[in-house]
């Protein structure tokens, strides 16, 4: 029964069973109040109680669902701690299961602080060391760079001497030991400079050009250099260009032409009596950028399987008599694997001994759109030695022997010189129109050749001035451009590149 026909009732039972009068009299009318208002009191009370007690469910189940939420998160939470510990761990080779309670989350994240805090102790310790690496291999790049500074002078005079010499006439066992000088002398010079080159791969001071150069010339030119030496050995070399490969493109000519230089006289020295194949394929094209497929397959002694890889490491070679009879370093497939990664590519190698080898590798290059604009380098025979008849030169070098080898030269070229044995000398001498070609060594005692280039630059911006120094260093070669130096020769110079720079600067066409 509700509250309202219970009340009905109750109503109607007292009414039936007392008088009016009853009813009426006051202790009676408290009475029945008082029971009224226990009554509604109860009725509230059980009301608010039931109302309460189904609040107090909700909200519990709310809390125990937030809690179990918060504990599963712990959980996880306490697991990751965990996992970043045994993986810390790891690296270390400690146990941490020993030491871990997984209960006990304040010294498990204690613990993890330790951790954190050996991992910035070695951190720091790692930079430190990485420092003093670094330090140490820019010393020895620059004592590298210096040393074959030092020894590059004087081999200059070697080997201009030599040459010199080879062009007399000579007995047959002068010209034997002549051979064999020279033989030494191009091996020690490919040695400073691939020495040189390396230490600066690996300082990390070598960066690409992009500049658009004739690809199919480049290699031409390759395969002429080696020509020579491949026909003493009675090798063929013959070069296979896809016709879809474009002329022009633009990246690092020097460095791509060292790399196929490399692969190419190897080739060259590895075989006798066959065949050097240089193969040049257009693998794809995307826009302007050319995917280009570069391989030299070769006849000769191949390499096993067993030293292919070794022969990419610094200072190796296949075989131990290789020295002694083809001569070289062991840098050279060091350098071309460099060179590549910078490309980013990298060199391949399939041979089989005594089946000869085939170094193959990629690379993408831009295409060069406006050829036109690009002018040829005048590329002089050097047997017209006579263009240079009458072209004034003033020669600027302090060393005695090495302005005996350019003097033998020039004369030989018909050039007339002038000598000044330092910057200070030569600009005494200089004068406007009196020189056509000024030859400018960088390192001299009172004034060196960035301070005489600068000085004769403040008179006469037009006279072609040659660095010929020997420091090779890309940073040497930079200031030169900077102070306003026209070119660069490297010593011990090559009696065509010497000719042909002086020739590009005088000879009016
Ligand atoms: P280098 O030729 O100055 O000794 P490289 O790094 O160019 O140094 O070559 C390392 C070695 O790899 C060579 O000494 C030779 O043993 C081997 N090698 C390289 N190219 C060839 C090749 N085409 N055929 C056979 N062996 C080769």
């Amino acid at each position: 029964m509700d509250s309202l026909n219970f009340h009905r009732l109750l109503n109607k039972q007292i009414t039936k069973y007392l008088s009016v009068d009853c009813l009426n009299q006051e202790p009676f009318q408290h009475f029945i109040k008082a029971v009224n208002e226990s009554y509604f009191n109860f009725e509230r009370d059980k009301e608010l109680f039931e109302h309460s007690s189904q609040l107090n469910e909700k909200e519990y189940a709310e809390i125990n669902e937030k809690l179990k939420k918060e504990i599963k998160q712990r959980r996880l939470s306490v697991d990751k701690l965990i996992d970043a510990i045994y993986s810390l761990e790891e690296k270390e080779g400690l146990d941490a299961s020993k030491i871990i309670d997984s209960n006990n989350l304040s010294k498990l994240v204690d613990y993890l602080q330790i951790q954190i805090d050996n991992r910035k102790r070695i951190e720091s310790e790692l930079r430190i060391a990485k420092e003093l690496a670094e330090n140490a291999t820019q010393a020895k790049s620059e004592f590298l760079s210096m040393m074959s500074h030092e020894i590059r002078t004087p081999l200059n005079a070697i080997v201009g001497m030599t040459y010199l010499m080879q062009q007399e006439e000579v007995s047959d066992s002068l010209a034997e030991n002549l051979k064999i000088l020279q033989f030494s002398t191009d091996n020690l010079h490919a040695l400073i400079n691939d020495i040189l080159d390396f230490s600066k791969i690996e300082a990390g001071k070598v960066e690409l050009e992009k500049a658009p150069f004739d690809l199919k010339q480049l290699i031409s030119n390759i395969k002429k250099a080696n020509q020579v030496k491949a026909e003493e050995k009675e090798n063929k070399i013959k070069l296979m260009i896809d016709d879809d490969v474009p002329n022009w493109l633009i990246g690092d000519s020097l460095r791509l032409g060292q790399i196929i230089t490399n692969l190419v006289s190897n080739a060259v020295k590895f075989t006798k009596k066959g065949s050097i194949t240089v193969e040049l394929t257009l693998q794809k094209r995307v826009g302007n950028l050319a995917i280009l497929g570069f391989s030299v397959t070769d006849t000769g002694i191949g390499i096993e399987p067993k030293k292919q890889q070794l022969i990419f490491d610094k200072f190796t070679q296949a075989n131990s008599e290789t020295t002694r009879e083809f001569g070289g370093t062991g840098l050279g497939l060091v350098i071309t694997k460099k060179l590549l990664q910078l490309h980013n590519s990298d060199i391949h190698l399939e041979s089989e001994a005594g089946k000869g080898a085939k170094f193959y590798f990629t690379v993408e290059l831009e295409i060069a759109s406006d050829v036109e604009k690009f002018k040829k380098d005048i590329n002089l025979e050097f047997h017209e030695e006579d263009i240079l008849k009458g072209v004034n030169v003033l020669l600027v070098e302090d060393y005695p022997v090495n302005i005996k080898v350019a003097t033998k030269f020039l004369e030989r070229w018909k050039v007339n010189i002038d000598i000044a044995e330092n910057g200070k000398i030569a600009l005494e001498k200089f004068d406007i129109g009196k020189y056509d070609v000024v030859l400018m060594d960088i390192q001299m005692p009172i004034m060196d050749g960035y301070t005489a280039t600068a000085e004769i630059r403040k008179i006469d911006t037009k006279v072609p001035i040659i660095a010929l120094t020997a420091s090779a260093t890309l940073n040497n070669q930079d200031r030169a451009f900077t102070v306003g130096m026209n070119d660069y020769i490297t010593k011990p110079f090559n009696p065509k590149e010497l000719f042909n720079k002086i020739a590009k600067f005088s000879v009016k066409l």
